[in-house]
């Protein structure tokens, strides 16, 4: 028999995404929304779906969810590329600027696809550490970043697994460090909406600054893998000629279309959820537990009576579903928490008092 055919060395020293889905009553695991869009949103989507040529391509340029996203944000289609979730935009993005010889840098802890993207596109991590309330350390990217000249710098923010936000002071210093090298910054901005300022703000036709922003968690349409970033257009044209033909399918960009209707559903949920994780910090913040400060959907904490991984244990023995951070780098012993409905944060801190006092 001959030898199994292996894939690049890049590929073969990765170790695949792990994020267990078991079935349990409470899951507080991947950061979704607690509940569902409007049944109005649903019903528009089903019979705007029910019109749809099935024999015919998808429109190539989603035209009319990209303009539906510029007015959203005050800029034309062209500054919009849409794709399969944000995950599909960031590899895109690393498909069309990193890549073999180049760099990629990001700030741990961060989230996790950022480096697994880099090396599945043979780009180059530059890693740099968070100060110790994880906060961003200026100095610390000035160092990453003139050592590595990095095509493409991320940040996170609000970032996940820890919940900080980066003040746009940061931001802007950043920025203007990436300016002065002659890289592109990319702000993940997937829990934007949770936080008090975005990056946006900073957008500019000739700033080599782009924003990434997703459905699956404040629009709470994980189910239907869409996500966008926003920034020049001499950038959007470029990850044009690098994802594939037809990428977006029809029902897709209906749903993410007819979502844009119910802005107002979607904002409510947001500000639901930020007083719900206000209560859920409180009532942690009780318990022996070490509790980050979160400007997104989920908390990260620690406790500090018992082992991370025997906590996460307890609650999925109790039907809760959390994330396990407790073997990550810089995250030792730490889970993460997503700020569920009234009633599931009550069973989640309903078993931690069990567990814990
Ligand atoms: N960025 C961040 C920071 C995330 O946490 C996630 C999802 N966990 C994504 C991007 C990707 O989201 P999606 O592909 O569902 O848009």
């Amino acid at each position: 028999m001959s030898p199994r055919p292996l894939p690049r060395d890049s590929v073969a020293l990765i170790d695949g995404y792990h994020s267990p889905q078991i079935d349990v009553d409470v899951r507080l695991n991947t950061n979704e929304s607690p509940e569902s869009p409007p049944a109005e949103f649903a019903a528009a989507v089903a019979a705007a779906v029910g019109k749809v040529d099935w024999h015919r391509y998808p429109g190539r340029d989603a035209t009319e969810l990209r303009t539906r996203i510029g007015e959203l944000h005050q800029v034309g289609p062209q500054q919009i590329f849409a794709a399969n979730g944000s995950n599909e935009v960031l590899q895109t993005l690393l498909l069309t600027y990193g890549g073999p010889g180049r760099a990629a840098a990001m700030f741990e802890p961060t989230y996790a696809l950022h480096s697994h993207l880099s090396r599945i596109t043979g780009t180059t991590v530059a890693e740099g550490e968070r100060g110790p309330g994880f906060e961003l350390d200026l100095d610390e990217v000035e160092r990453v970043l003139r050592a590595s000249t990095p095509a493409v710098t991320f940040l996170c923010s609000p970032n996940n697994p820890t919940g900080v936000v980066d003040t746009e002071e940061e931001i802007r210093a950043v920025l203007a460090l990436v300016e002065e090298l002659g890289g592109l910054l990319c702000v993940d901005e997937a829990y934007g909406q949770f936080a008090n300022h975005s990056a946006t703000a900073l957008l500019g036709p000739e700033t080599p600054l782009v924003v990434s922003r997703t459905y699956s968690k404040t629009w709470a349409m994980a189910a239907a893998r869409l996500g966008y970033l926003i920034g020049p257009e001499w950038v959007v044209a470029e990850l044009e000629k690098v994802v594939l033909p037809y990428h977006l399918d029809s029902m897709t960009q209906i749903a993410g279309t007819v979502a844009l209707d119910y802005l107002d559903a979607m904002n409510g949920r947001v500000a639901a959820l930020v007083e719900e994780r206000g209560r859920l910090v409180q009532q942690m913040t009780d318990l022996p537990l070490e509790v980050w400060p979160s400007g997104a959907n989920f908390v990260l904490f620690r406790p500090t009576t018992v082992e991370g991984r025997d906590l996460w244990q307890e609650l999925t023995e109790r039907s809760i579903l959390v994330r396990d951070c407790s073997s990550w780098p810089r995250l030792d012993g730490c889970l993460r928490v997503t700020v569920g409905s009234t009633e599931e944060d009550d069973r989640f801190l309903t078993a931690l008092r069990e567990i814990l006092v």
